[in-house]
């Protein structure tokens, strides 16, 4: 009796687990950025699971993933990741089965500048088609979901596109200096000049470097110092008080459980806010 009991309980056991595997599933996204994994959730909808793999507060130029990441991303169906020299490590952790997609590589960069998800213009003509191409890729029968995500986050990408670039025709200065080479892209989309420091990775500007910063920050009434999450304000700082400025933190990536910064398109209107602050 006992054992018919069994039978009949594993039976129950066995159909549940078939019903289970044959369920759609979600495709499986690793994303290297934040910012590009939030834009593939906007496009995939329901539809994916996305995860990222450099957490907020790091910096993508010195990312060392965890066994955790790598695992995560070796089981992935898509890969996402910027390239042209910013997060390429990525590729590597791909396993044999997952998509690859090399944004930098179906696009033309600026001056070849991998930051260009700061632009939102790039991001509606080059990086979501992109992701919405690979998604489709993975899961044909999706693919007029996805198109319909991908057609609504651009109709919104071109609205903020709109409020950025009126919120910035007025003001007065428009050149800034950071300390992190990132916002070249936006910089360039409108019409303001971006002096960097150093290039990554962000080593104490020199003696030298520093004094002429500071006589071109003069000569131009240049006051901001941008300084991001995650790196040494202190050149900022210095810089700022010798040109009697200020320091402002801008945030390029954003994360999960930061207020205002999880969706693309508010840490897009995150980082407008302080740039309007630091140019009146
Ligand atoms: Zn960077």
């Amino acid at each position: 009796m006992r054992s018919i009991v069994t039978i009949l309980l594993l039976g129950v056991l066995l159909v549940g687990c078939s019903l289970i595997a044959t369920s759609p599933s979600k495709i499986r996204v690793v994303a290297t950025l934040h910012p590009l994994a939030d834009l593939v959730r906007e496009i995939g909808g329901e539809r994916v699971e996305v995860m990222t793999l450099i957490p907020a507060g790091a910096s993508p130029h010195a990312f060392e993933p965890t066994s955790g990441a790598i695992l995560r991303a070796k089981g992935a169906d898509l890969l996402v990741y910027m390239g042209a020299g910013l997060d390429d490590w990525a590729s590597e952790f791909a396993g044999e089965e997952t998509l690859l997609l090399c944004l930098s590589e179906g696009m033309e960069l600026p001056d070849g500048d991998p930051h260009v998800w700061l632009d939102p213009v790039l991001v509606k003509e080059a990086l979501a088609p992109q992701m919405a191409q690979a998604l489709s890729e993975i899961a044909p029968d999706s693919s007029d979901y996805f198109r319909g995500n991908l057609r609504r986050l651009q109709r919104e990408l071109e609205r903020l596109h709109a409020e950025i670039r009126a919120a910035l025709a007025t003001v007065e200065v428009r050149a800034f200096i950071t300390l992190h080479a990132a916002w070249g892209p936006f910089a360039r989309r409108y019409q303001l000049e971006d002096i960097c420091i150093e290039e990554f990775p962000a080593a104490e500007p020199s003696a030298a470097r520093l004094a002429s910063l500071v006589r071109s920050a003069r000569e131009r009434g240049v006051r901001a110092v941008l300084v991001e999450p995650g790196y040494n304000p202190r050149p900022a700082e210095v810089l700022a008080s010798e040109i009697g400025g200020q320091v402002y933190e801008v945030d390029p990536l954003g994360g999960e459980g930061l207020p205002g910064r999880e969706r693309y398109l508010d840490l897009m209107r995150y980082n407008l806010q302080i740039f309007v602050s630091a140019l009146r």
